[in-house]
């Protein structure tokens, strides 16, 4: 793997033919790339199956520094730094954890916000939905969404058209 991360060509053969491989290489390489002043492209990325491709395209690229435009409004109005518990997630990745096919974070248009719990889950919906109404900007969902564990997330979205301002509560 040496050669893959100092010669070009090695590289993009490599990327060719062995696209995990190469993603790893990759990824340590590019996960430091900011997004927005507060967010990195590693942020987005990350996820508990390494050895999952996730490399985003460039239109993923472009549809996650959208949202960052949201969540570094957020960061601010909480006054205290965003954990983002998942973000961009390749087909292979959002099979494997279980995502629907359509999923916005498949096109890199979606996020899931941690929350310590409900009042800060809230709290999150309301600053962005807040924004949304005083920027006059749009978002495609925003789901405050808790799992069997009691553990609380914002899942949130925008897209660059289309966005259909969803709002729910979705227990797991
Ligand atoms: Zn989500």
């Amino acid at each position: 793997m040496t050669e893959v991360t100092t010669n070009s060509k090695m590289q993009l053969s490599e990327h060719l033919a062995l696209p995990s491989e190469a993603a790893l290489g990759h990824s340590n390489e590019l996960d430091g790339s900011r997004l927005s002043p507060h967010f990195t492209l590693g942020e987005f990325t990350k996820s508990n199956h390494p050895e999952i491709y996730n490399i985003p395209s460039h239109v993923a690229i472009e549809n996650m520094k959208r949202i960052c435009g949201w969540l570094e409004v957020l960061r601010d109005r909480y006054g205290q730094p965003i954990i983002i518990n998942s973000g961009y997630r390749s087909p292979q990745l959002n099979k494997k954890v279980g995502g629907v096919a359509t999923s916005n974070h498949v096109s890199g248009c979606a996020v899931d916000i941690r929350c310590s719990g409900a009042e800060q889950a809230i709290t999150f919906a309301y600053i962005l939905i807040d924004y949304a109404r005083k920027s006059q900007s749009n978002f495609d969902e925003l789901f405050i969404e808790k799992n069997k564990y009691g553990r609380y997330w914002v899942h949130f979205a925008v897209r660059p058209k289309e966005n259909h301002r969803k709002i729910a509560f979705l227990n797991g």
